[in-house]
């Protein structure tokens, strides 16, 4: 969808501008664009309508005030959603007496319509669909290739489309003769205007189908379910899509097919936790390991590899696997992992372990226990004991 231009700006008023300038800044552009008055002038029409379009919003002051809060999006749904909605959050109703069968003759009643501007048989995109897939820590880490079903509108098989029965086609409107459109003359305020407007029989197709087809009820698409293999890009995360193009709803007229966005829910891992593509876990030492230093099994996303825990290893060191991370997902290289040390203190000790402990305890000194030391001197400089 375009940028729209800001409301205030389209109608050369300041912000906080009154009802009445409003409306008179309307009325100047209104008559300005109007396309009875530039009849080959296309950017004149598209002016015309976002005047219309403004002082529908500003001249309304509970869309006013959503809008001066919100901006566009505060007062058209589609907007900034990626929909195509035209002007379908405009509902006429302009209170203002004078111009209201002008635009109704061009608009087709209110901005509902939109009938002059759009060709119904120009190509729709289909719809994009979206679907959550659930994956284990390590699928996420690695990749995956998974088999999903999903749900969209496809083009009919009977007709290919067209939304006529077997072996028919559609006809040419006899109303408009093919055209979409019917001449409508209107007295205005500025002589009778000419006008064409979408025909009612065909609603602006230009053809009927008298024999609907069966399968699609005349739609010309019908929902299905389709199975896809999809492969899961390494090193994806939880919250995070990716796309698979054109398998999304299919189009209309012949317009290409939405696209399906696939947003995967990672569940947590008992052991690794992921920080971007770095990958942290802790792992719990006995008081002699991390005092005498030992070999230890680290796992990894890889698989099992030994770590040297040096003599003298404190309670929340924490030592780095290199590129033993996360792969960064559309890029080469991968992220490190971090292992966190956790001292556990025993319990639950027998006679004997005690024993061991109190003549282990009786032979260390200050030498052994540097905190220690420094603590109870800081204490000592503090209250002179
Ligand atoms: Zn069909
Ligand atoms: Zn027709």
């Amino acid at each position: 969808m375009p940028e729209k231009r800001d409301y205030y700006e389209v109608l050369g008023v300041q912000r906080g501008a009154s009802e009445d300038e409003i409306k008179k800044a309307y009325r100047k552009l209104a008559k300005q664009y109007h396309p009875d008055v530039n009849p080959d002038d296309k950017t004149a029409e598209a002016k015309f309508k976002e005047v219309g379009e403004a002082y529908e919003v500003l001249s309304d002051p509970q869309k006013k005030s959503r809008y001066d809060q919100f901006g566009h999006a505060g007062v058209d749904p589609s907007y900034g959603a990626g929909g195509g909605a035209g002007f379908g959050g405009f509902s006429g109703g302009f209170g203002f007496e004078d111009l209201g069968d002008i635009f109704d003759s061009f608009f087709g009643g209110g901005f509902g319509g939109s009938t002059r501007t759009r060709n119904p048989n120009a190509p729709i995109k289909g719809a994009d669909i979206r679907i959550n897939m659930p994956l284990e820590f390590m699928e996420a880490v690695k990749g995956v290739k998974k088999t999903i079903s999903i749900s969209r509108q496809q083009t009919c098989h009977t007709c290919h489309g067209s939304g006529a029965a077997e072996g028919t086609s559609p006809e040419t409107c006899s109303e408009c003769g093919g055209s979409g459109q019917v001449k409508v003359s209107q007295r205005t305020p500025f002589g009778v205007v000419q006008s064409a407007r979408a025909c009612s029989r065909c609603g602006g197709k230009g053809t009927v189908i008298k024999d609907p087809c069966k399968t699609c009820g005349g739609k010309g698409r019908v929902r299905a379910s389709k199975t896809l293999e999809v492969s899961v890009p390494a090193g994806i995360d939880d919250g995070q899509s990716f796309v698979l193009r054109g398998e999304g709803d299919h189009g209309l007229n012949n317009g290409p097919a939405g696209d399906c966005v696939v947003t995967v829910s990672v569940r947590p891992d008992p052991i690794f936790e992921r920080d971007g593509f770095d990958i942290w876990c802790e792992i719990p030492l006995t008081y002699a390991q991390a005092a005498l230093g030992d070999e230890i099994v680290v796992p990894t996303v890889d698989g099992k590899v030994s770590y040297n825990v040096p003599e003298g290893t404190q309670p929340g060191v924490v030592f780095r696997l290199r590129n033993k991370g996360v792969p960064y997902i559309n890029g080469r290289g991968r992220g490190d992992q971090y292992v966190r040390v956790l001292l556990e203190v025993p319990r639950n000790l027998s006679g004997k372990q005690k024993e061991a402990l109190k003549t282990f305890d009786n032979l260390v000194s200050d030498k052994n226990y540097e905190k220690r030391k420094t603590f109870f001197d800081k204490i000592k400089n503090a209250m002179g004991i």
